[in-house]
Order: C-alpha cells, then structure tokens, then sequence
C-alpha cells in the first residue's frame, strides 16, 4: 500500500484569490497612472542611500503578504528606473516599450510556455512572429530564424553559422583547433562591441576581428575592406565573413551593404549585417531606401527591443539559408526527442540557437504588432529619423554648439563649445552639462568620443519624443554652458 506523506501538501497559489485579484486591479491601475504621467516625472532621478541599502537586506525565509511585497516595490523600485520609458530619453541606444507589449509580458507569463518548441500554441505564435520579421526584412519565405535576448546573441548566432559554414572542418565535431585556416571577420572601426565577445565565445580569438577603416561619414571604407581581404589571403589566412553595420551605436552609420554585398559574392565571404539599430528602417515609408540590400544578408540581426519598443529583452537572427542554420544548433538530447503526436509534435524551437528553455517574448512583439499594424512603426521609425534632422539643425544654426559627426538617422552628436577651449576643457566642460541635464531630471542624453573628440549624443529611438523636448535639450546645453563658462 502506498504511503501518502503526512505534510498537508502547499502550492505558491493564493489561498484567497479574491484578495490577489484586487492588488492586480491595483497593479494595473498604477501602471497606466505611471505611463500616462510621464511626461509629468523627472527623465531619470538618483535614488537616496537608504532606497539603495534596501536591496542589501537577507533572503527573505518567511512570507510577506503580497500587498506588503508591492508597496516596498512602489517606496523603493518603480521611482528610480533607467528613463528610456520617457519622452526625454535618448540615452545610448534603447527603445521606449509601450504598454501592450508590457501586457504581452505579464500574459506570456500567465500562459507559461517555454518556447523551446512544443506542440503550442505559443510555439506557433513565435514562429509568425519570426516569419513576420522576415517579411519586413524582405527574407525569402525558406529563410529561418530565432528571436533572441538582443542583439549581441542575434549577432553571435549570425557569426556562429558563418564560422560553421566557413570553417573548411566539421568545427562542431573536431573544435576550432583542427581549422585548417585562422579565419577572418571584417567590420568597420564602428561596429559594435558584441561582434569581439561573440568571436572571443566562438573560440576564434578577438584577432580573428579586422576593424577596416571608417570615411569621414563613419562608414566602413570598402577600398581598405578589400585590401585587408588580399592581405589576409596573402597570409594563408581565410577571409571568412564581412560584417555591414546598418546604423552604428555612435553616429547612426549605415555602410554601403550593396558594396559589401558584391565583395563578399566576388570574395566568397559569408554576409552578415548587424541591424540592430537600422534593420527596421526597412518598413519606414519615406526612409526604407537607406536600407536597401539588407534583404540580400546570408544572415541578420535585428533588435525589436529598439525601434519595435518591445520591453527588454528581445532581439532577432534571421539566416538566409534554414539548413546551415538548423545545422550549427541542432542537438537533442535523449529527453527531447520529436514525435508524430502530443505535446512533442512538430520541430523544437531550439534548434536555432543556444537556448534551450525559452521565454515567450513573441507575444509581446506580437500583441504591438496586431494592435498599431507595422505601418505605424515604420511612420515612427521616420518621425525620429526627421526629429533627429531637426535636432541637426537646432545645433548647426547655434555657434555656441558643434555638431560632431553628420546626421543620417536619429543619432545626433554635438557639444556645446562656448568660446571654446582645448580637448580637455571641453570634455570636462560637456561631462558637467551632461550630468547636470541627467540629475536635473530634465532629459538624458548620453556621450561618446569620436576619433578623440569627446562629445554629447542623443539617440531619438522614442515614440514619445516631441520636437518640443528637443527645443529644452538645445536651450539647457547652453544655459548651463554658459553658466559653467562665466564661472571659470
Ligand atoms: C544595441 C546594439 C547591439 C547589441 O544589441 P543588444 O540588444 O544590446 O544586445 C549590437 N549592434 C548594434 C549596432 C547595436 O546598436
């Protein structure tokens, strides 16, 4: 006879569910309360000292009553987040979210799935998701793709194939040890960080990355790509993979995909584009050509998290050919095999990428998409592209400011230089303008240093941007320029 245990059995469920309905009510009216605010709170606050020892405090073994959980959460959290949710945020390079997509968050997680496959629903809803994203994208029907945490994994996926592809050895099986060539990636002096850490994890070394030169738009020098690619053969190297950068971080860079494009066809190099920032400019109606040639990619990332404004995280590798794709990632172990029906039926998610338990970050994504149509982000994604030309504009036509790279999308890099001064002063003096327009609370831009020149920068990935905010940007860069000026 078996035994039962003779503990009462527990659940996390709620013994009154009555009571937790009404603090969700409550969750939910404060979140609209908040979102319909902004524009009423500070861009971004510093949290005072006793907010911040708060998280210091022990693993709580006992239980606090929910009510109590999200009251500490109101006193402590929901005041001091990053900023980017409003209309005055234009800090590195993030999108705003919207408030569906946080809905899309709460009720990915009512329904639960892991989207490591599974014969769901949900698993079919990523899978539009995805096939939407190539459409948008001008991918063929046949290409395959994953929705990621971000860009840097839809970039390592993208890197990941070409090195499987490229390497001349089966690598999955043999390792990177037994390539018969040291391979070699390209991007321009502009491309982003994560293309180093994705082939540093590749095992290819952070050497296997050549920076080709940048021009003076910021664009990778197509001339010096193809040089690079003669050296390194010349070397019993093998040119493996150029990388396009569709916008980059620091100026909004686009590079000439269509050169890259036939020099990778001419050279045989895999083509990847990181779109992270201007994949999506695809789907805007007046600025679509910009990305012209991005449809032509052996594989391309794209970050819905930025100008789809999807809560974080959520990113996307699309690859041009699904069998080298499926290829590089594909492994079941004996607990994961596919069968004809049930739960396992149809083809896991999985096998896309590194992860195998996943999150349902396509409902998000998916709900934005259905309620405002792609139309509506794409009128977005040029209204930001034309505030970014206004912001251009407010700055050549004031002496007190420098525009420091030229605008071709939403990223605009200035500083304000008064009656001028060395590379230091300048620096020191537009860090001071910038922490004081952070801790005001007015607006956050960030900073960067082009080819040695330090500089502010505003990335207008904000659907809540009006020129308006732009306007305050420009007249507090220069009162508080000014001020700081005549007080040396
Ligand atoms: C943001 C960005 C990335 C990295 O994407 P995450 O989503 O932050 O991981 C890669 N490349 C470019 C050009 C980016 O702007």
């Amino acid at each position: 006879m078996a035994q039962k245990p003779n503990q009462p059995e527990e659940t996390l469920d709620p013994s009154d569910w009555a009571e937790v309905r009404a603090i969700a009510h409550r969750m939910i009216d404060d979140s609209v309360d908040q979102l319909s605010q902004l524009r009423n709170r500070p861009a971004w606050q510093p949290m005072p000292n006793a907010v911040r020892e708060s998280f210091q405090s022990a693993v709580p073994t006992g239980p606090t009553a929910l009510a109590d959980v999200y009251h500490e959460m109101q006193q402590n959290l929901m005041p001091y987040p990053m900023g980017n949710t409003h209309p005055r945020f234009w800090g590195w390079y993030m999108g705003a979210g919207n408030f569906t997509g946080a809905l899309g968050e709460f009720l990915g997680a009512i329904n639960g799935s892991n989207l490591g496959g599974g014969n769901t629903a949900a698993a079919e809803l990523d899978r539009q998701v995805v096939s939407w994203l190539k459409d948008m994208m001008g991918f063929p029907k046949s290409a395959s793709g994953t929705l990621t945490s971000g860009g840097s994994m839809a970039n390592a996926i993208g890197l990941n194939v070409a090195r499987n592809v490229m390497a001349g050895v089966d690598v999955r099986l043999e390792g990177v040890t037994a390539l018969p060539q040291p391979l070699r990636y390209y991007a321009s002096d502009q491309a982003h960080s994560c293309h180093q850490k994705a082939l540093e994890m590749l095992g290819l070394g952070s050497r296997a990355l050549r920076l080709v030169p940048s021009d003076a738009y910021f664009c990778m020098d197509t001339k010096a790509l193809e040089r690079m690619i003669a050296e390194d053969r010349a070397q019993g190297l093998r040119p493996a993979c150029a990388i396009a950068t569709v916008g980059t971080t620091n100026t909004g860079a686009i590079d000439d995909i269509n050169e890259i494009a036939k020099i990778c066809r001419r050279e045989n190099l895999w083509f990847h584009v990181d779109g992270c920032i201007g994949a999506l400019i695809k789907i805007a109606p007046k600025s679509h050509r910009l990305v012209d040639g991005i449809q032509h990619a052996d594989s391309l990332a794209l970050d819905p998290h930025k100008w789809l404004h999807a809560p974080f995280e959520a990113g996307c590798a699309l690859v041009r050919d699904a069998k080298q794709h499926f290829a590089t990632f594909n492994l079941h172990g004996d607990y994961l095999e596919e069968k004809p029906r049930g739960v396992a039926a149809g083809e896991y998610l999985f096998d896309y990428g590194y992860e195998l338990s996943r999150g349902f970050k396509a409902l998000k994504i998916w709900m934005s998409l259905k309620e405002q149509g792609s139309e509506k982000f794409g009128r977005l994604i040029d209204q930001n592209i034309a505030q970014g030309d206004y912001l251009m504009q407010l700055i050549k036509a004031n002496p007190k400011l420098e525009l420091m790279a030229p605008t071709k999308i939403n990223i605009v890099c200035f500083r304000y230089c008064g009656n001028g001064g060395n590379e230091e002063k300048l620096k020191t003096l537009n860090t001071e303008i910038m922490l004081r327009i952070q801790e005001a609370g007015t607006a956050v831009p960030t900073d960067t240093t082009l080819r040695g020149k330090y500089c502010l920068r505003a990335a207008i990935n904000n659907h809540r941007t009006q020129c308006q905010d732009l306007d305050l940007l420009v007249a507090e860069t220069i009162r508080i320029g000014d001020e700081l000026q005549a007080a040396i």
